[in-house]
């Protein structure tokens, strides 16, 4: 008889085990009940009870932004050296392999939403280092449309659902947009074919976000970090995405599942864009600003690795729905700068999943970290790790821990010294044009892709309010002239009145 103590794992073909209640009760059979003769069933039942009380409890609330997403395992090795730069473990020593799992979203739907809407994609990994598990909470597009976390939560409800009519709201959408102009560089990424990939294996993951690589003598760098897909970038078009929308609205999750599964393993090569300190001062750009790139030719990718995905999850809801990422779950050797959007998300992330997953949500298989020992953390709903046994949840002189010190270079980074004010972090102004001006730029070196960003704009912006598409042509135009008059013409082309 098979035995019933792995319960996380799928029973095989033919070890046929007993079936139970969730007390472990054997069941004569699932179609039987304890009832009245054909008539009323009994409270006493509990395989009844149990089963539709669970039935009742299975979903746990889905992402308010990220709901819609695929994942796999995978793993990471360091190609090349990069110990001039920092400390952190995992990047130290070429050859080095750190397993890790990833997790690919649209934004704004929600979880049975179609997977090729035009929406950036989140690019998530989870590194489960020697020295802590470390998060890479990334996009597909290199920058994002807000630079203070305050204008998060107001921006994601103009994407969503008009609070009346529970429908996407174009006039709701655009308005935001042309009225906080500094997403401009973003809008013109997200309106290219990039905007709407043909599936995850074929786009690139950005930090976006500088963050410090740090190291024991007290120097610290500034980088970003870039994932170039190894099977080459490949797009939809509007056309073909809202078609397959229709036909499969999983086909990014059903291509990530099915390459993997017929030995397809997907890869990304790792690249760092890095500024010293001196160099971060004199930029022409502020560098924890969320809506710029630092150019290419002025700060060349260094390469640094490659993973690869190769294995799916045995079961999405345990190890996908419930991976929890967080740009906070940080490892010795790197560290977030003072971008305050990534100043936000470290509070937020964290946040989400206490309320979705609970407290102990890095107890979750998935989430567990290789090496965590925390006693001073206990209880807390669905403690499920022994909850650290007899250890005593205090500092305790009786049971003296190990404690470590990871960076003495804390000491020595940034000095920040200023009054407090209440403020944006910048107006807009005319370098909030030079970047999307440049990416209209990078569009023309390809046949059609201007025509088809000014496409791609007309037939969305021409469900907003008139008001609304004048302001939107103005922010087009201040990019470039002509950009600006010619999705002018093409919108009011397709204008319903
Ligand atoms: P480069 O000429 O050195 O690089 C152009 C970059 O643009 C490449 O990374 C290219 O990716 C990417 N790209 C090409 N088409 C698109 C698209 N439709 N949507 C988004 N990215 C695209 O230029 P610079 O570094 O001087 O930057 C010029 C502009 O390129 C920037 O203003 C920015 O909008 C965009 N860009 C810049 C990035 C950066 O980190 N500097 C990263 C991505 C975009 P690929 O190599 O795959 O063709």
């Amino acid at each position: 008889m098979a035995s019933n103590t792995k319960p996380a794992s799928t029973f095989r073909y033919g070890e046929k085990p007993v079936y139970t209640t969730s007390n472990g009760c054997p069941v004569e059979s699932p179609q039987k009940f304890q009832r009245i003769s054909n008539g009323p069933v009994l409270l006493q039942d509990f395989h009844l009870l149990d089963l539709l009380a669970h039935f009742d409890r299975e979903r746990i609330p889905e992402r308010v932004v990220h709901a819609k997403g695929a994942g796999a395992y995978g793993e990471f090795e360091v190609t090349h050296d990069v110990s001039d730069l920092t400390s952190v473990d995992m990047l130290n020593g070429v050859g080095k392999k750190t397993p890790l799992v990833a997790r690919f979203s649209t934004v704004g739907g929600e979880k049975g939403s179609a997977d090729t809407a035009r929406d950036p994609r989140g690019f998530s990994l989870k590194f489960y280092t020697q020295e802590g598990n470390w998060d890479w909470v990334y996009n597909n597009t290199p920058v994002f449309f807000i630079r203070d976390p305050t204008n998060f939560p107001v921006f994601i409800h103009t994407q969503k659902r008009n609070p009346q009519t529970n429908l996407k709201d174009a006039t709701m959408f655009w308005d935001y947009l042309s009225t906080h102009q500094e997403s401009v560089h973003q809008v013109m990424t997200l309106f290219s074919d990039r905007g709407t990939p043909y599936s995850y294996r074929h786009m690139h993951g950005y930090s976006r976000h500088t963050h410090k690589f740090t190291k024991p003598d007290g120097s610290f760098v500034y980088v970003q970090t870039h994932l170039r897909t190894d099977q080459g970038i490949k797009t939809f078009t509007n056309e073909e995405a809202g078609k397959m929308a229709a036909e499969n609205p999983d086909w990014n999750t059903q291509d990530l599942f099915e390459a993997i599964q017929r030995g397809e393993y997907p890869s990304w090569s790792v690249f760092i864009q890095v500024l010293t300190p001196e160099q971060a001062e004199k930029f022409r750009w502020n560098i924890f600003d969320l809506t710029k790139v630092w150019p290419q030719a002025e700060v060349p990718l260094r390469p640094v690795g490659k993973f690869t995905l190769n294995r799916n999850p045995e079961n999405y809801f345990a190890e996908i729905e419930q991976v929890a990422f967080s740009p906070s779950h940080l490892v010795p050797g790197v560290e977030p700068s003072a971008d305050p959007v990534l100043q936000g998300r470290l509070f937020s992330y964290p946040d989400t999943q206490r309320h979705r997953l609970g407290v102990n949500y890095q107890q979750i298989p998935v989430n567990a970290p290789l090496n965590a020992f925390n006693p001073f953390q206990r209880d807390g709903a669905m403690a499920v790790n022994g909850n650290y046994g007899a250890n005593p949840g205090y500092p305790s002189s009786y049971h003296p821990l190990t404690y470590k010190p990871v960076s003495p270079a804390l000491a020595a980074h940034e000095q920040w010294a200023g009054s407090v004010v209440n403020a944006v972090f910048a107006e807009v102004g005319p370098a909030d044009y030079v970047q999307a001006a440049a990416l209209w730029q990078v569009l023309g070196r390809t046949p059609g892709q201007q025509d088809n960003f000014v496409h791609n704009v007309a037939v969305h912006l021409c469900g907003a309010h008139v008001d609304t598409r004048e302001r939107t042509y103005g922010m087009f135009a201040n990019v470039d002239a002509g950009l600006g008059a010619r999705i002018r013409e093409e919108t009011e082309k397709n204008v319903k009145n």
